[in-house]
């Protein structure tokens, strides 16, 4: 009989943390994967560590991970670029919500400064000439989620935890998972299978918001910094069926990724051509040298969402030994490191960092 302490489903950013962590604390784990590891969500991604205010709870969750991805600054495979994150102002009124903005910030422990219309041309002279300005968040980063994942995977993996890779959990049964040849994996089970999550715990609602992204040719030395607008969380977590906003990264190859889409409930992974050239429309306005650039790949992904826009991490009440961390949305890859350890911290009986109550899955069950 294969007994576990611990049965990861899913090897995304997130269940490759959970397993590594659990592994790290002497726990024998098994990660089942049916796809690719880090081959979901996570390598659909942008990477971007970054903190957003809207909602207090995620932004303590943000700012606990991003302490602890610091651990993975010096590592290879993480290709970590610390280039910063600077969000610009199309307008006064964008530039008026910044100090309100930087102390909801400064409260959480994070640290960000306004910088004028003169500043953000010298910062990035390639920016559009009218924006009004920005704020600058220094010590921000951007990793390659995928090749992290694997890594986690590999190093769990080395130090005695089982991979079923290639094979799907069916069904969950009291402390044990049923794989689809029927085979029975025994232990307390986590369930971080991102977007499919719902369909091994359909009690705990879970849709997706697919988003585009673009990826140049190598130009190095056009943007410095990992570039978003002021407006972009109003994209990212208001209930419009469609919305785009400038997001543009520099990659340490010098290629730019270019963002962001957000379609409520698409599911197909195709290209939408005009939900594409309304996000590259969007991109140029802000940031017109793109017009020269030679795109290389486009495709979609599909951000894992709940209805409050916070994850599941927690034990899923009603079912014996079951556990799940999923439902990050567009910010999954940041909080993963933090989400392993409260998950873990919940799962030993330790005291947590943060508060889990505001992600504690029991809050759509009542
Ligand atoms: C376009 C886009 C841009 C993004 N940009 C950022 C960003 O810049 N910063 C950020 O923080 N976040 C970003 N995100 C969000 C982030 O990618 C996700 O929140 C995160 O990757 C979710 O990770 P996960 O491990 O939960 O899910 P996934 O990566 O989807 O992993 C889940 C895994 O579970 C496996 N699985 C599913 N069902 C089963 C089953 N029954 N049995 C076995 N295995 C199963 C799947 O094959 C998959 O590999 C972005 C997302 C998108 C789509």
């Amino acid at each position: 009989m294969a007994a576990y302490d611990l049965i990861v489903v899913g090897a995304g950013i997130v269940g490759a943390h959970c397993a590594s962590l659990a592994v790290a604390r002497g726990r024998k784990v098994a990660i089942v994967e049916s796809g690719l590891v880090g081959g979901g969500a996570t390598a659909a991604s942008m990477g971007h560590l970054v903190a957003m205010d809207d909602d207090p709870a995620e932004l303590a969750l943000s700012h606990y991970s991003l302490g602890l991805w610091e651990r993975y600054a010096e590592l290879a495979e993480a290709e970590f670029s610390r280039c910063g994150t600077l969000w610009v102002a199309a307008d006064e009124a964008e530039m008026q919500a910044l100090p309100a903005k930087i102390a909801r910030l400064a409260a959480a422990g994070v640290h960000a400064e306004a910088v004028d219309a003169a500043r953000l041309r010298q910062l990035e002279p390639a920016l559009a000439g009218d924006l009004a300005g920005g704020m600058l968040v220094a010590r921000e980063s951007v990793v390659y989620p995928p090749r992290i994942a694997h890594w986690l995977v590999d190093r769990s993996v080395a130090a005695g935890a089982s991979l079923y890779a290639g094979r799907r959990v069916l069904r969950l049964r009291d402390e044990a998972a049923e794989l689809d040849d029927g085979e029975i994996l025994h232990g307390p089970v986590l369930v971080a299978a991102g977007g499919a999550s719902g369909e091994l715990l359909p009690e705990l609602p879970m849709h997706v918001r697919r988003g585009h992204l673009v990826i140049t040719d190598r130009h190095p030395g056009i943007v410095r910094h990992q570039l978003l607008e002021l407006g972009y969380a109003d994209s990212a977590h208001g209930d419009d069926d469609v919305s785009v906003a400038f997001n543009v990264q520099p990659r340490p190859t010098g290629q730019l990724l270019i963002g962001s889409s957000r379609e409520r409930d698409r599911t197909g992974r195709e290209v939408d051509l005009p939900v594409l050239r309304r996000m590259l429309g969007r991109a140029l306005r802000y940031l017109p040298a793109l017009r020269g650039l030679q795109a290389i790949r486009v495709w979609t992904g599909l951000r894992p969402c709940t209805r409050d826009g916070r994850p599941y991490i927690g034990a899923v009440s009603g079912r014996r030994g079951t556990w799940v961390a999923a439902g990050h949305e567009g910010l999954g890859v940041t909080t993963s490191t933090g989400t392993a350890h409260l998950l873990l911290d919940l799962i030993d009986g330790r005291p947590t960092a943060i508060d889990p109550a505001p992600f504690d899955p029991a809050r759509v069950l009542a």
